[in-house]
């Protein structure tokens, strides 16, 4: 056989996940000279011997990769043989650019977890083992290039037994940045009042002792601190309720392993792929246990498995099977990461505090994914999925895309490959505004990006914050994208559809407009190339208060009402409170009044109708409310919602649910019909213009389509005569996913773009 030879490069997050020594060993296994490093693209390799050999190399090479590794893609150039021999792992290049991607936190490794629990084992109940499949990585990294000099391990230094495996390419630890063992590595502590349980298996043996007895622990994870609870005791979860300041909105939870989230939800092979997932996100699935006070007004709950070694020695310790596991906050403050600062803003919320002694680098949150019928939706991508590519986006130079104010991300493009960084929360808070601006430095220092040669890109919207930042670029060209154009343009940079053209459905809570109002319920035809001409959307309505009239869904209701004739709505069955009688004022005398197509605000209208009444306690509590009370009624009539010259007229949907709300129907069956209504008014608009166009294609996005009532009816009208229907799958339809959408259009569309100096 005739010796043979390559180089192959492989991109991707191939760095920090074990590539190398996976590389390694199959080389050694088909008996391949040749050598592999880390290079400036990813990982390069050069293999030589037997011809069938190296296609064996090259196949298993894409079958065998290890799980947390992210290729994008295989470069493969035939070489000269040169005679090597032996194969070795080289120093990576001197010349590096750090343009690798940092890899994710990866939930524990299958292997770690035997090791955890095996008690002749070095590392058995070490709460910080690792290796390269699995681990802390992005929450943990300081600076590039990614070695342990730049992670938060740089205090603790490697026994021999640790440094041998480090550098032993054979070892599933060569190059594990966070390596550590018990004799050598940081440990854990309880801390309950003023005294300190320090000593090996005792602090967890404690805590998990304290959530058997109902008490509140609040648990330092990856990316943040939890706060932790026994889900089934409602006294314990009703405590956390009232300590925390969240009254309604549903807890995550965590179980103790995949035949107890069974039993608890109903989950597809697909969910059940996700939740034991590298990722390891939460997972939204339909409840099959009803548990008091944990997600109320909901059929269905959170859930996701252990992921770090303590959550593992949690549960073998006896903490109860199921765990309420939120955020470690109060109220809607971003979750607490820096141990002075938890230990602050947590004091009167946790009766104890489990930390380890490993610092976390940066803020990454729990992702959320649901299980839907058009496979999953991802709803916060944080924590296993940031800051990895989102889309590979052909820019002619680097895009950093500032997403909008609420659920804010960020997406940098570098050299083709659109970056989404974590969920960074809610900038009216200081915090999460200050995580903005370190996102940025960490992504623009990660690939040595200088803003000189940024286009920069934001929404429209003039009062938003991410604009003030966007202005602090002086020396970078700035591009402004209009809010629910983004959103569209999300879902077809996922799938690189870059001159496709659609009908694109923005279905949302608010948005700054091109007329300067509120816009969400917005019809557009384009490309990305081309852009999204407005030709459709929802009737204006007033909306008192403007973006502030999100709290209150009566007050929603008085705007879209002021065009419906009603009965006194104050008197029963509505019995709408004061907020409503002052909004109508407001209306009367033409105070605070602004115009909006929003559909988030339809969606509060029609809950206040059905019985809503009271202030929402979370953004989109009412629309989740009334999406709730209609599933549990049998589908039926759909009310009319007809479309006249480009407006989609909801008045005799509107109509139609307070008559019948006044005439004693069953709210549940009208919230159905109001679904319907609202689900066929738009497939009946799409199709129109679909057929005005010569499209085949709907794209549908923005907060409002997380409502999977609507979307499951919308999509079953247009695709039973042959409209295909996209929705987001990489970036989240709700505003986290509006940064790839404004980076698509800023470094593709036609987008007119100056420079801001
Ligand atoms: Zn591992
Ligand atoms: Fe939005």
């Amino acid at each position: 056989m005739a010796t043979s030879a390559c180089t192959v490069t492989v991109r991707g997050v191939v760095q920090g996940v074990g590539f190398r020594p996976f590389v390694y060993r199959l080389a050694r296994a088909n008996t391949l000279a040749g050598w592999v490093l880390n290079g400036n693209e990813g990982v390069e390799i050069r293999v030589e011997g037997a011809g069938d050999r190296v296609d064996a190399f090259l196949r298993e090479l894409r079958t065998d990769a290890p799980a947390s590794a992210g290729i994008t893609d295989i470069a493969v150039a035939v070489a000269e043989p040169s005679g090597l021999e032996g194969f070795v792992i080289r120093a990576s290049r001197s010349d590096d650019q750090p343009r690798v991607p940092i890899s994710p936190d990866l939930a524990l490794c299958a292997r770690c977890l035997a090791e955890l629990f095996a008690p002749a084992d070095r590392r058995f109940r070490y709460p910080y083992i690792n290796c390269t499949d699995c681990g802390p990585r992005y929450s943990i990294v300081t600076r590039v290039p990614y070695d342990r000099e730049s992670t938060t391990m740089t205090a603790w230094t490697m026994d021999p037994p640790c440094e041998r495996e480090y550098h032993d390419p054979a070892s599933r630890r060569f190059h594990a940045q966070p390596n550590a063992c018990p004799s050598c590595g940081p440990g854990v502590m309880l801390i309950e009042g003023d005294r300190v349980v320090g000593a090996s298996a005792e602090p967890i043996a404690r805590a998990a002792a304290l959530l058997r007895n109902g008490r509140i622990l609040a648990v330092k994870g990856l990316g943040g601190y939890h706060l932790a609870c026994d889900a089934r005791n409602p006294a314990a979860v009703g405590a956390l309720r009232d300590r925390k300041y969240r009254k309604e909105k549903p807890f995550a939870l965590m179980v103790r392993d995949l035949p107890a989230a069974r039993a608890l939800v109903r989950l597809t092979p697909e969910a059940e792929a996700l939740l034991a997932s590298p990722a390891a996100p939460i997972v939204l699935a339909p409840a099959r246990e009803t548990l008091d006070r944990v997600a109320p007004d909901s059929d269905e709950l959170g859930v996701m498995l252990p992921y770090t070694p303590v959550h593992y020695l949690l549960f073998a310790a006896g903490a109860p099977e199921v765990l309420v596991m939120t955020s470690g906050n109060r109220s809607s403050e971003p979750i607490a990461y820096r141990d002075e600062d938890a230990r602050a803003r947590l004091a009167d919320v946790a009766d104890a505090f489990l930390v380890g002694e490993r610092p976390i680098a940066r803020r990454v949150e729990d992702s959320v994914v649901r299980q839907t019928s058009r496979g999953p939706v991802i709803l916060r991508r944080s924590r296993g999925y940031a800051p990895s590519v989102v889309a590979r986006l052909p820019a002619s130079r680097p895009v950093l895309a500032l997403g909008a104010d609420l659920k804010s991300a960020i997406t940098l493009v570098v050299d083709g490959q659109a970056f989404g960084s974590q969920h960074l929360g809610d900038l009216e808070h200081f915090d999460c505004w200050r995580a903005l601006e370190e996102s940025i430095r960490d992504l623009l220092e990660m690939y040595e990006i200088r803003p000189a040669e940024l286009l920069v890109v934001r929404d429209a919207h003039p009062q938003y914050r991410s604009t003030a930042v966007a202005a602090s670029f002086h020396e970078s060209e700035t591009a402004v994208v209009q809010h629910h154009r983004a959103h569209v343009a999300s879902v077809l940079a996922e799938r690189g559809a870059w001159g496709e053209r659609v009908v694109g459905l923005a279905l949302d809570g608010t948005g700054y407009g091109d007329d300067g109002s509120i816009w969400g319920g917005e019809l557009f035809v384009g490309s990305i190339r081309e852009g999204f001409e407005r030709v459709a959307h929802l009737r204006p309505a007033a909306l008192v208060g403007g973006d502030a009239a999100a709290r209150h869904p009566v007050q929603a209701a008085a705007g879209f009402l002021d065009q419906v004739e009603t009965p006194d709505l104050t008197a029963a069955p509505f019995d709408f409170p004061s907020e409503y009688t002052r909004s109508r004022r407001l209306l009367e005398t033409r105070t605070r009044i602004f115009s909006t197509t929003s559909a988030g605000r339809l969606f509060d209208a029609a809950a206040a109708l059905l019985g809503f009444t009271r202030p929402v306690t979370f953004e989109g509590q009412a629309a989740m409310w009334l999406e709730w009370l209609a599933r549990a009624a049998p589908e039926g009539e759909p009310y009319p919602c007809p479309m006249h010259g480009g407006e989609i007229d909801w008045r005799p949907l509107l109509r139609a649910t307070v008559e019948d709300r006044a005439r004693g129907r069953d709210p549940g069956e009208t919230a159905r019909a109001f679904h319907a209504g609202l689900a066929c008014g738009l497939a009946d608009a799409s199709v129109a213009l679909c057929r005005a166009h010569g499209l085949e294609t709907v794209v549908a996005s923005g907060g409002v389509v997380q409502n999977g009532l609507l979307l499951d009816r919308l999509v079953a009208s247009l695709e039973a005569i042959g409209i295909e229907v996209l929705i987001n799958h990489v970036v989240p339809p709700n505003d986290g996913g509006i940064s790839l959408g404004q980076a698509a259009l800023g470094a593709l569309g036609p987008c007119t773009s100056s420079p801001s100096r």
